[in-house]
């Protein structure tokens, strides 16, 4: 096994690792330790080449800090990346050397699932680690994290919904979600429960079929984000929201559980002139983290996952209605209050 550093101005530690015998090249970017050891998944991915993985790690990574920030959990950011490769299928002797990579770091990073990767894989990473989480066995255990991830993203919406429209209620709004896979189907049914019209796009014919069965009207993934809707779901990838996406919307407000929405910050702006209220993702989409803390903490009781939650959504309620008062966009407001906490944690642990 292979280990690089690379040097950034904005990570305390990225690693570039390579192990022939697997086939395993992966990034492990640790953004910022402030708050706690960084906590964040691993995503396994077909990237186009190294800088493109890297990248994607670096972003992911910095999200995670201002997610555990702003969700009060004692945790630094960080994230991993496996580049999916043809030649070596994932296998268990990958996620084991994977599992000798995080060991490296002594505790400095924990992992989880995302993107790409199953509670399955999880349990070989924990063959040689100890720093890992969402497992689905053992005294701890947290499970897929995707549901309180939904059900965080639902309550958010219904409070932006609160602003925007003037009731909570998603009766006879429209929502349109992009992605129907373990949060987007998730969170289907409580809007359809809640009397929302959903309209989603997916190109997988079982999440699509499943989907159908909750009453989800479907249309071709290339027409979601010019949909006629009332709010606007973004459950599959990062990047969607774009200055020529943003030109098409047809919605009054974004509300999702996708990971770094906005292809760039600027976008939150030209939302905010254009008088759509953008839920910073990694405020509204932070349910998974906490449940995963919960195991990475080995709290036993349940209800910390759910009382954290609630807290997580008063407190972007709170966010939204300061960025209403103030007329800024809630994502500057929201990337604010993470840099205070962050000073804040910083000068208590250097405090002699
Ligand atoms: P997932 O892989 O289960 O689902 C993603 C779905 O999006 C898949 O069904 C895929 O086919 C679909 N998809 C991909 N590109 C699409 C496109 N262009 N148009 C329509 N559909 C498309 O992932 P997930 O766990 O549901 O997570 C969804 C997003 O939420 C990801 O960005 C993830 O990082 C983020 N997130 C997830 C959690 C969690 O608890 N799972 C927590 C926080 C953030």
């Amino acid at each position: 096994m292979h280990i690089e550093k690379i040097t950034t101005g904005t990570h305390e530690e990225v690693l570039f690792c390579t192990d022939e015998r697997s086939g395993l090249r992966a990034i492990i970017a640790v953004h910022d330790t402030t708050l706690g050891p960084a906590l964040g998944g691993c995503r396994y991915w077909r990237y186009d080449g190294v800088e493109d993985a890297l990248a994607d790690a670096m972003r992911l990574s910095a999200g995670m800090t201002a997610k555990a920030a702003l969700a009060g959990v004692p945790f630094g950011g960080g994230k991993a990346v496996i580049m999916a490769d043809p030649q070596h299928e994932k296998s268990p002797t990958m996620m084991r050397a994977f599992g000798r990579f995080i060991e490296t770091l002594n505790g400095r990073y924990i992992t989880g699932e995302d993107v790409g990767v199953s509670p399955a894989d999880m349990a070989h990473v924990a063959e040689e680690t100890t720093h890992v989480a969402g497992l689905t066995t053992g005294r701890f255990a947290s499970g897929d994290p995707s549901p309180i991830t939904a059900e965080g993203v639902f309550r958010c919406m219904k409070l932006a919904a609160a602003q925007v429209f003037g009731s909570d209620s998603l009766r006879g709004r429209i929502v349109a979600l992009q992605g129907l896979g373990h949060v987007g189907l998730s969170l289907a049914g409580k809007m359809r429960a809640d009397g929302a019209q959903v309209v989603a796009a997916d190109m997988n014919a079982k999440a699509v079929e499943a989907a159908r069965d909750l009453g989800v009207q479907i249309v071709a993934p290339d027409r979601i984000l010019t949909q006629e809707a009332d709010i606007l779901a973004p459950c599959a990838l990062g990047g969607v929201i774009n200055h020529e996406s943003i030109a098409g919307l047809k919605v009054r407000m974004i509300c999702g559980a996708a990971n770094n929405q906005l292809a760039t910050p600027d976008c939150a702006q030209e939302l905010h002139r254009r008088g759509i209220l953008y839920c910073p993702d990694y405020v509204v989409n932070a349910g998974g983290l906490i449940n995963i803390a919960r195991e990475a903490l080995q709290i036993g009781d349940e209800d910390w996952a759910s009382d954290k939650l609630e807290a997580a959504v008063a407190n972007f309620g709170e966010l939204i209605a300061w960025a209403a008062k103030d007329r800024r966009p809630p994502l500057e407001e929201a990337d604010a209050m993470v840099q205070k906490i962050l000073q804040d944690g910083w000068r208590q642990s250097h405090a002699m």
